[in-house]
């Protein structure tokens, strides 16, 4: 019953997201998006690479990136590959040096990389699971920053955009490890963006809502927890991978060149403040 109702009034509501892209606000810029094989990582490499940059592809398995960098190639695209985790040094090192040799420099670095290895009441976790989500959520965030900065400061419209989450202005219930790490990011972005001002390094960041990839699929994927999400969005729909893609693209671009330190929530409406 309620999931008829939402469906009328989703109707109304609907994507309408055009597939075709008609800008081409990145032309000559070099872009690496980390977890970029899949979901909200692949489609905002995906979009840069529309919007005419050069995309350099990335995650842990070699498979996954072989895979999209052939379907972004397929669409002719400049896209190139690498493996990295993002909490090894030695893949994160390799990454920044292939990205300048294949496509001489660095314009625009995406931290996208999260893990929620958990689920449960925060005091019921361990240290171990607290190290692995902030070693990857938020210290690697961190380390690709720092590493990204000889390059970056190179560029002539240097940009980061790290991928943060509704659920850092509103923790997810029984996602609490996640919900901090993720409001760290806002903290980050804010700190590093006033540090990085006058280098010229424009530092911003996204937190998506509820956006139908593998990573939420327990927040959808029963009845119960679709009609619990749906009731909490305003659009009374999931958001879209692309739709995360698009609010990256103009993140990156000249289009928000007076905007730093800010967070754009993309979420159908659920509510969102600290
Ligand atoms: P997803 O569809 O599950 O995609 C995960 C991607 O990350 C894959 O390409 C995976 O490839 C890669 N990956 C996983 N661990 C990695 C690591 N340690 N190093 C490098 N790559 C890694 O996830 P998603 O939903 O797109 O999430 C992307 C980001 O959006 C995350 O930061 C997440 O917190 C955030 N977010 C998602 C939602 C949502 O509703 N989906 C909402 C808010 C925020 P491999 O397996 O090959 O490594």
């Amino acid at each position: 019953m309620l999931r008829t109702a939402i469906n009328q009034s989703a109707r109304k509501f609907g994507t309408n997201v055009s597939s075709s892209v008609k800008c081409n606000r990145l032309e000559g810029k070099v872009a690496i998006v980390t977890a970029s094989t899949e979901g909200i990582g692949f489609s905002i490499a995906k979009r840069l690479a529309q919007e005419g940059a050069k995309v350099m592809i990335s995650s842990r398995k070699e498979s996954n990136v072989k895979k999209a960098v052939e379907e972004l190639q397929s669409e002719g695209l400049q896209v190139a590959g690498t493996v990295c985790h993002v909490g090894k040094a030695e893949d994160r090192k390799n990454l920044f040096e292939k990205t300048k040799t294949n496509f001489g420099g660095l314009d625009i670095l995406v931290s996208n990389a999260a893990v929620n290895p958990v689920v449960g009441p925060v005091l019921d976790s361990t240290e171990e699971i607290w190290d692995k989500i902030f070693d990857i959520n938020v210290k690697s965030t961190f380390l690709l920053m720092k590493e990204s900065m000889s390059l970056l400061k190179c560029s002539k419209s240097p940009s980061i955009i790290i991928v943060s989450s509704i659920a850092g202005y509103q923790p997810f219930g029984l996602l609490g490890i996640y919900s901090i790490s993720k409001t760290a990011l806002l903290s980050l972005t804010k700190t590093t963006s006033e540090e990085l001002a006058l280098d010229g390094i424009r530092v911003n960041c996204i937190a998506p809502g509820i956006i139908k990839t593998k990573f939420s699929q327990p927040l959808y994927e029963s009845e119960e927890a679709n009609d619990a999400a749906m009731s909490r969005i305003s659009m009374r729909r999931l958001g879209t991978s692309d739709e995360i893609g698009s609010v990256a693209a103009f993140l990156a671009s000249s289009d928000a060149s007076y905007m730093t330190g800010e967070t754009i929530v993309v979420s159908g409406g659920m509510h969102a403040r600290l």
